[in-house]
Order: C-alpha cells, then sequence, then structure tokens
C-alpha cells in the first residue's frame, strides 16, 4: 500500500536511553580480549544482559559460561559487568588464571563501600533484588552474616537487630529511584543512626533513564522498553511508565511487537536499558513504520558524557 495511507504515529523517544558507560566498557574489553588473547575467550555470565549482544561477541569467539569451573586452565576469562563476589578473582588466583574484570567501576564502587563500612564494624543493610548477579557480586564482597538483603519497605519492617547494632546500608546500581527513596526512608525511620552512601548507590544511567521515561510516558498511550528480561534497570523502566499511568511492555527484538498493542495508540513513547544496542532502538522504528508514518521525536532529560577507562592490561 501507498505510504499516504498509514495512520499516523508520533513517537516520543527517550534520550537518555540504552547503552551506559559500564556496558559500552565491558563489551569492549571482551571484543579487546579476543583481539589480544584469540579465540576463545571466556566470559563468566552474560557480559551484559542483552542477548543480541552476547550472540554477536559469541560470533568472534566468546564462550559465555555461569561458572569458573567450566573454563579450561590456561583460557582468559572476563567477568561480567555486573560484578563477582571475592570468591571468583580468589578462585581465578588460586587456578592462576588470567582474567580480566569487566564490572562495572560504578558497582565497584559499592563493593569498596562494603568493604569500608565492614571495617567500621557495621552491619550492612544492602536493597536490591535477590538473586540478580550484581547482588550476588556486591554481597559476597563480605564474609557471611555481615549484609542482610531488603527488597522493599515490609522488609524492613521485618528487619530484627538488637539495640545498639551500628548500621549502614548501600544499594545496587539499577533500582527504582523512587521505592529506592521509600526503602531508605523506611530504614532511617527505624534506625535513625543508620549510615549511608555519601553519594547515590543507583547510578548516572538507571537514574537518567527513568528521568526520561517520566517526560515521554505521561504523553503517550502505551511506553515500549527495549531490553531483556533479566535486565533489572530495564524492568524498572517499564514500571515507572506504568505508574505514570501508562501501558508498557518490555521488548527484545522488533518482532517481539503484537500489532494489536497499537490499536488506538496515537502516541508511542520508546526506550531502552542501559544494556540494549542503538541497533535494536532503529529496529523497532522501521518495524513501527511498516504499518504507520512515523514522526519522530526525541525527548531529552539529561545529557551523558561519562566514559570508564579500560583495564591497563588491555591497552597495550
Ligand atoms: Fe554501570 Fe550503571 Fe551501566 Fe550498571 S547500569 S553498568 S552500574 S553505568
Amino acid at each position: 500500500s501507498d505510504a499516504t495511507e498509514k495512520p499516523p504515529l508520533v513517537l516520543l523517544i527517550a534520550a537518555p536511553r540504552g547503552f551506559c558507560a559500564g556496558v559500552d566498557r565491558a563489551i569492549e574489553i571482551v571484543e579487546r580480549a579476543l583481539e589480544k588473547y584469540g579465540a576463545p575467550v571466556y566470559v563468566r555470565h552474560e557480559i551484559v544482559h542483552n542477548r543480541y549482544v552476547v550472540d554477536a561477541l559469541r560470533e568472534k569467539g566468546a564462550v559465555f559460561v555461569e561458572e569458573l569451573d567450566e573454563v579450561p586452565d590456561g583460557a582468559p576469562v572476563v567477568f561480567s559487568a555486573h560484578g563477582v563476589p571475592k570468591s571468583v578473582p580468589a578462585e581465578a588466583d588460586r587456578r592462576e588464571m588470567l582474567y580480566v574484570d569487566a564490572t562495572c567501576p560504578l558497582v565497584s564502587k559499592v563493593h569498596r563501600q562494603a568493604e569500608r563500612q565492614i571495617e567500621k564494624d557495621r552491619h550492612i543493610i544492602f536493597i536490591g533484588h535477590a538473586g540478580h548477579p550484581e547482588v550476588i557480586g556486591t554481597m559476597g564482597q563480605v564474609d557471611e552474616g555481615q549484609m542482610t538483603l531488603v527488597e522493599t519497605v515490609d522488609d524492613v519492617a521485618k528487619l530484627d537487630f538488637t539495640a545498639g547494632t551500628p548500621l549502614a546500608y548501600l544499594t545496587q546500581t539499577t533500582l527504582s529511584v523512587d521505592d529506592t527513596a521509600d526503602v531508605i526512608a523506611a530504614l532511617e525511620r527505624r534506625f535513625p543512626d543508620i549510615s549511608g552512601p555519601k553519594a547515590e548507590d543507583i547510578c548516572y544511567a538507571t537514574s537518567n533513564r527513568q528521568a526520561a521515561v517520566k517526560k515521554i510516558a505521561p504523553g503517550s498511550d502505551l511506553v515500549l522498553v527495549i531490553g531483556a528480561p533479566n535486565s533489572s534497570n530495564s524492568l524498572r523502566l517499564v514500571e515507572v511508565a506504568e505508574r505514570l499511568g501508562t501501558d508498557a511492555h518490555l521488548i527484545q527484538r522488533a518482532s517481539d511487537i503484537d500489532p494489536q498493542w497499537l490499536e488506538g495508540v496515537g502516541t508511542l513513547g520508546l526506550t531502552a536499558g542501559a544494556s540494549a544496542p542503538e541497533l535494536l532502538v532503529r529496529e523497532v522504528v522501521d518495524k513501527l513504520g511498516e504499518w504507520r508514518t512515523v514522526e519522530e521525536t526525541t525527548i531529552m532529560a539529561a545529557e551523558e558524557k561519562m566514559v570508564f577507562k579500560l583495564p591497563r592490561q588491555l591497552l597495550d
């Protein structure tokens, strides 16, 4: 059919969206490790939570495993952007493995804060989502029993510490800014002496992507978030839109879009989680263009200029 027959669709594209500096760096680490050491380079856990990224690196010779015991002796291994418990580099050292740590520097910062709080003899309350690799990694910076995980305000009510126990809290980097503020407020009400980080642990990329969704969701009939179902920051973007009363769907690729979703939708919001490549955004825009005459506008919530240095071992 003629392009002019397609009904119009106003597309509000959130900015910032997609790759953050930590994801950029993690992918570049795997690519450089492949160049420097040759394939195969093993990667412990999905380097970032995106199937497209993982498949592309696998094509180039990366081999993804969940644990170090799956890596043969003598093969190089990269640790994912989410960070690892201390036991992982310890095991790699014991086996004299060649490893490169792609942990995002903003996650490593939380790891160091955890160590510092333990040095001050404080018990740590960690706000995060059970089972997420970043949470496993951060909790694995301290000894068993030194850190307690809470996810919600209800979990805070259930905490049971003897009076006078020195406490500190830290958070996962990819949480909901609003929910976390509520959990921190609940912690401070129950434990007025609790110490917290000087600067927020939720990273700039997570906050900016949520702020951008807050700008596009109110004027949109539907919001699409490109991201993986195991990507914490992507799931939070869906929630942010829904909290503002706008329907939202998480999609991995353009092919996940059900054309029925677009019935009655005049304005569509679009964003992508921190581990989703821009190429997938373009794929979605092209797909929408098959059905509708798309009028694209970028809605900017913040500018990002963050770049992280690569590990020195990959620079020569
Ligand atoms: Fe680092 Fe934030 Fe990106 Fe996670 S989302 S890799 S903490 S910059």
